[in-house]
């Protein structure tokens, strides 16, 4: 799936208000732990959602020409989507 399919042809540029700085990217539903208290209802079995890393990758990039400076990700647990996301973090602003 590419960015214009997702719907995301118009750029966020378009959709943010300039002072936006900071987001959120819930980029999966996995987590390895299964809490009853889960607001996203993540566990083991969840997946990753339909974006695919080129997508994220797209929507980071135009995050950050609109201005967003720091990016956080979310899920379940981040550090468990297999894209390569996290290594454009430096271009949202977001330190080392
Ligand atoms: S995302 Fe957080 S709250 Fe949800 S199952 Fe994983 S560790 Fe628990």
């Amino acid at each position: 799936m590419d960015g214009k399919r997702a719907g995301y042809g118009h750029g966020l540029r378009a959709v943010l208000s300039s002072d936006v700085r900071f987001m959120w990217l819930e980029i999966t539903g996995r987590c390895q732990l299964r809490c009853v208290h889960c607001y996203a209802d993540s566990g083991p079995e969840s997946g990753h959602g339909t974006m695919t890393a080129a997508v994220w990758k797209r929507v980071i990039g135009e995050a950050a020409d609109a201005g967003v400076r720091m990016v956080q990700f979310i899920g379940g647990e981040p550090t468990l989507y297999p894209g390569p996301a996290h290594a454009h973090r430096s271009r949202a602003g977001a330190g080392p």
